[in-house]
């Protein structure tokens, strides 16, 4: 499909693997000019110079903490200084850490507030000026299912991504007479490192094999799979584009039908 992004310019958090890299992609196959970034150097130059070569476009990649104000400011200055303009923003960032209540003191509270929720307003509040001055654009946050349905052992999570949705809520109301379009992504279980990760936790806490617990996994899913990166990546794509140019303040759920709630 031809989404009518060729040329055009969006940043994308957290892109060097998962599900900011499956947007990422998406975008370079139609034709868009990107700045990704996360934290590692190399594996985000590693990840800049895949979609160049693959796509032939112009791909710049940055170094940026999403838990860090200042790192956030610095990547949208660069990139704003790089690639002119730009037209999109990807809100993402590595997860929280997991655990239960008792887990967490004040300081792991407020660490997970910065990497979850302020990551969100801040690169929402660099980019604001610009998407303002062309009268138009589209910001779009990855989230989670636990939005609507709190995961067991994502505390952090589960609290701060809620804030996240009030505050795309809030935001596609109070920017629309600008031109600019607000909307969430939530992945429900998609093949990534992290989920990988987590599932060998909960394999252990349980002392069952990796592969038993990802069949038990699989099965709830009415799709019968997990989502993979290309998955959000289309999903991701679509609404970043003039194809979704009427849905702001939208969440759209990429998860093979797992979550059973009517609304
Ligand atoms: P991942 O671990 O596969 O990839 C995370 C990416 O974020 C990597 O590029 C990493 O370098 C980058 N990153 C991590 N911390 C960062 C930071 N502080 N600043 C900048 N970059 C950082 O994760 P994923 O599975 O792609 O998940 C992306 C987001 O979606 C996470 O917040 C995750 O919790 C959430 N999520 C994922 C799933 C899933 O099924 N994969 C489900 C629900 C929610």
């Amino acid at each position: 499909m031809d989404l009518g992004v060729k040329d055009r310019a969006f940043m994308v958090a957290a892109a060097s693997e998962g599900i900011g890299y499956g947007i990422a992609e998406a975008l370079a196959r139609d034709g868009a000019r990107l700045s990704i970034a996360s934290r590692s150097r190399e594996k985000i130059e590693r990840a800049a110079t895949t979609l160049r070569e693959n796509y032939g476009i112009d791909c710049r990649a940055y170094v940026m903490d999403a838990a860090d104000a200042q790192s956030i400011r610095s990547w949208t200055e660069a990139t704003l200084n790089d690639l002119g303009e730009v037209q999109g923003l990807v809100v993402n960032a590595g997860g929280p850490p997991p655990g239960n209540f008792d887990a967490f003191d004040d300081d792991a509270w407020a660490r997970a507030c910065e990497l979850t929720l302020m990551s969100a307003v801040r690169m929402v509040r660099c980019i604001l000026p610009e998407l303002r001055r062309q009268q138009s654009g589209a910001i779009l946050t990855v989230t989670s299912s636990s939005i609507k349905e709190p995961i067991d052992q994502l505390l952090l999570s589960n609290v701060f991504r809620a804030g996240v949705v009030a505050l795309v809520k809030s935001l596609a109301n109070e920017l629309a007479r600008d031109g600019i379009r607000v909307n969430n992504l939530v992945p429900g279980r998609i093949d990534t490192q992290r989920v990988r990760s987590l599932d060998t936790m909960i394999a252990g806490k349980k002392g069952v094999a990796l592969e038993d617990e990802q069949a038990e996994q699989h099965a709830a899913i009415p799709l019968g799979r997990y989502g993979t990166i290309e998955d959000m990546g289309a999903a991701g794509a679509f609404l970043l584009s003039d194809a979704a140019s009427y849905i702001t303040g939208a969440t759209l759920v990429v998860d093979g039908g797992k979550m059973r709630s009517v609304t």
